[in-house]
């Protein structure tokens, strides 16, 4: 049969071309999205393997397959560090995104009917925690979390009420818009009285959390975390559930059979990678995280921005938040400082009720910290922003300095690639 004319190869070159484009803009932009990182060269060669063409369901030494001996060692040993990294009794690496393990550890931890407590989506939880998401597909009650705008955090009087009052089954803690630790000891507590399970959905903080910051969800009294493994821990896509041994088998069955059949089996050599990355180098990254985080809020608020929660230090975690409705929206504002190359998202603030029209601008810190920025350039970047944003000064001369400032920041940091450029090794 003969090939439909010579265009596939034009057509090719066109996903190149853009894909070139795109690495491009990124070795240029300064990426400030809250749930993205860049992988070490190691797990990107890792990536690109063999393994990303085969299955190996089942368990490490149970597979259905054969030919799965290398990828049981691989394994094997990313289960044991994800163990000695979190201090956690069980672990799953196999679900293939932080939704489907939110998916799983409800499918294994309640019944269609039951009720279930998590925050809205306004109030920082994921849309996953939402009744168009992962509750709705399980068939459960939901109720909203109460939270405390001015404290950006749970009211935890008026949560342990609620509690008493709706007696949840499980309640699902950890969010998206996430500036500081949640209440969990005492939420345990009022779970223990009505025998509620808790749930940590650790997605944006598990590389804090890898680093003993922020919070210890296990030690406080989560009985499990589920977590995508991509956004402050700076592995490949994919996801995580540590749980208490009790829960070992119900956690297992409800990811295979009951929710993957084949995991991603090059995701979990990277995984096992950024593992050891993180048992070395992850306490130094996740200080300077935080450290990196406050003094961008400090400068953004020094500069004139409206940045949340002064009162409290502005940030405990990767993560900075400004109402930004004087400077025309998030939409508005997010869009302007894309074109300057600083890569953001609009993002709703608790008191919003149109999704389309945000009054927020959330950015994190965690992928500049990979690559090496300390406090003097979060201030450099404050004065950027105040510079395109509120003196006016034009696109083109902001765009100029980004590309200059991002230019001495073009290697991973906190890994074992010793100063490695972070380009694919498969182009250039
Ligand atoms: C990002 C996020 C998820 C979803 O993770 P994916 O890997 O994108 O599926 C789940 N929960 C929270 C709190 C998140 O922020």
């Amino acid at each position: 049969m003969q090939a439909r004319g010579m265009t596939g190869v034009d057509e090719i070159e066109a996903i190149m071309h853009a894909v070139e484009e795109h690495q491009e803009l990124y070795r240029n932009a300064l990426p400030m999205i809250a749930s993205e990182n860049v992988t070490s060269e190691r797990v990107r060669i890792l990536l690109a393997s063999d393994l990303s063409h085969r299955y190996a369901e089942g368990e490490v030494g149970a597979r259905f397959y054969q030919g799965c001996r290398y990828i049981d060692e691989v394994e094997g040993r990313a289960i044991r560090w994800a163990k000695e990294l979190f201090r956690a009794e069980h672990v799953n690496v196999k679900p293939v995104s932080g939704v489907t393990a939110n998916i799983a550890a409800l499918f294994a931890l309640t019944s269609p009917g039951d009720t279930m407590m998590a925050l809205s989506v306004p109030d920082g939880g994921h849309i996953s925690h939402s009744a168009y998401s992962v509750p709705g597909l399980r068939g459960l009650k939901l109720e909203e979390i109460p939270f405390d705008v001015r404290e950006m955090n749970i009211d935890i009087d008026q949560m342990v009420r609620a509690m008493k009052e709706v007696r949840p089954k499980l309640i699902l803690l950890g969010a998206s818009l996430f500036l500081f630790p949640h209440p969990i000891h005492e939420i345990r507590l009022a779970a223990d009285e009505i025998g509620a399970t808790v749930v940590y959905d650790a997605s944006h903080v598990l590389g804090l959390i890898a680093g003993a910051k922020f919070q210890d969800p296990l030690r406080e009294g989560a009985d499990v975390v589920t977590s995508s493994t991509h956004k402050t821990f700076p592995g490949p896509q994919g996801a995580m559930i540590l749980c208490k041994g009790s829960l070992k088998n119900k956690i297992d069955r409800a990811v295979f059979p009951g929710t993957v059949s084949n995991h991603h089996l090059h995701h979990i050599a990277g995984l096992a990678v950024t593992l050891q990355e993180m048992l070395h180098f992850g306490a130094g990254y996740a200080a300077q995280i935080q450290a990196n985080a406050k003094s961008l809020a400090q400068a953004l608020y020094e500069s004139g921005f409206k940045v949340l929660c002064e009162h409290k230090g502005f940030t405990e975690s990767h993560q900075v938040v400004i109402d930004v409705r004087e400077l025309g929206g998030g939409d508005a504002v997010a869009k302007r400082l894309e074109e300057a190359y600083i890569i953001t998202n609009k993002n709703m603030l608790p008191f919003d009720t149109e999704p389309d029209s945000p009054s927020g601008i959330r950015l994190g810190v965690q992928e500049l910290t990979r690559t090496g920025m300390g406090e003097s350039e979060m201030i450099e970047i404050a004065s950027l922003m105040r510079r395109l944003l509120i003196e006016g000064e034009s696109v083109a001369s902001i765009k100029e300095d980004v590309k200059s400032l991002k230019s001495e920041f073009q290697n991973v940091h906190y890994s074992f690639d010793d100063g490695a450029a972070y380009q694919n090794p498969f182009h250039g």
